[in-house]
């Protein structure tokens, strides 16, 4: 039998059946806000209603291996949905994004001309904002950043710097743009949707306020990035994978792209995200674990090595 986490209950949490661990139930710290109907959603699980006669239904649940989390796989040309995982989860649970909104802020900020592919800044490492700690976790690095090496290390600090550039509310709009609050209508009428409100500029940049999204909103939004990011962030995004955060999410002859994330949601769970792209898909996959690199990128990288191999 597969080994659920469960976690302490408290009066966030939720009592709902898994299809990963059908014999017992799994607990979720979301709290209302980010759990959308999850009445009518535990319903569904029930009858198999989701996945019944549904092309995307031939899943990725063998990759995740009993972890919990979902998963969504779009064609990247197409922006059909190829196969999710926990379909519930992955859209109907909203999350704080974390790191993996950094190609998307910075991208914003390129094509407005309030950054540019050259501007450089030297990490200090340590950052602090409102009284909490985001301090970098890359190596020291010997020369200052750029948007491509920021994105590579994820470095909270040259994200943070830049973030207040956006004019008030620019940010939330931006976000809104890229879809990430919007449905995708690839889960029909049952899928919710994130949301975005005024935050701090540098904690919103950092995905870690002001925003809550799908993995299916994020698999969007990186449809979308796929297509138009500048250079400076494609090549940051290539670079996270073949040396930086998201090393994990390598598979040997195909070019990878992509970026992680980690965050504590304010309700104490603790989620790992992995957001990126091969030429010909597009996928998501937020777990709940503590690294998006350790945890959240290999999973990504083992689907999107099946998906290259016709497997998916
Ligand atoms: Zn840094």
């Amino acid at each position: 039998m597969k080994r659920c986490r469960l976690n302490q209950p408290d009066a966030n949490v939720y009592r709902r059946g898994y299809p990963a661990c059908p014999t017992s139930a799994i607990l979720i710290h979301w709290n209302d806000e980010t759990m959308v109907r999850r009445h009518a959603i535990a319903s569904l699980l029930v009858t198999g209603a989701w996945t019944k006669g549904v092309a995307w239904a031939k899943g990725v649940d063998r990759f995740f291996d009993g972890a919990h989390g979902a998963s969504v796989l779009v064609d990247r040309k197409t922006r059909r949905l190829i196969a999710a995982h926990a379909p519930e989860l992955a859209s109907g649970s909203a999350a704080p994004p974390g790191s993996t909104l950094k190609p998307l802020v910075l991208n914003a900020l390129l094509e407005r001309g309030q950054l540019r592919a050259g501007d450089s800044f030297p990490c200090p490492h340590d950052l602090r904002l409102e009284g909490r700690s985001f301090d970098c976790s890359h190596p020291p690095l010997p020369a200052p950043l750029t948007v491509r090496t920021a994105i590579a290390y994820s470095c909270n600090c040259f994200v943070a710097h830049y973030a207040p550039r956006f004019r008030d509310g620019e940010l939330a709009r931006v976000m809104e743009r890229w879809g990430l609050v919007s449905r995708t209508n690839w889960f029909g009428e049952r899928e919710g949707a994130g949301r975005v409100w005024n935050a701090s500029p540098e904690l919103q940049a950092l995905g870690e306020d002001g925003v809550l999204v799908t993995p299916a909103s994020l698999a969007m939004a990186y449809c979308r990035l796929a297509s138009r990011a500048a250079p400076a962030v494609l090549a940051g995004m290539a670079d996270a994978v073949s040396f930086g955060t998201a090393q994990r999410a390598q598979v040997t002859g195909l070019k990878v792209a992509g970026k992680t994330g980690s965050v504590r949601t304010p309700a104490g769970v603790y989620l790992a995200w992995f957001a990126g792209f091969t030429d010909g898909a597009v996928v998501t996959v937020m777990l709940q674990a503590r690294s998006g690199g350790a945890d959240a990128a290999p999973i990504a990288g083992r689907i999107l090595e099946a998906h290259w191999k016709g497997q998916l």
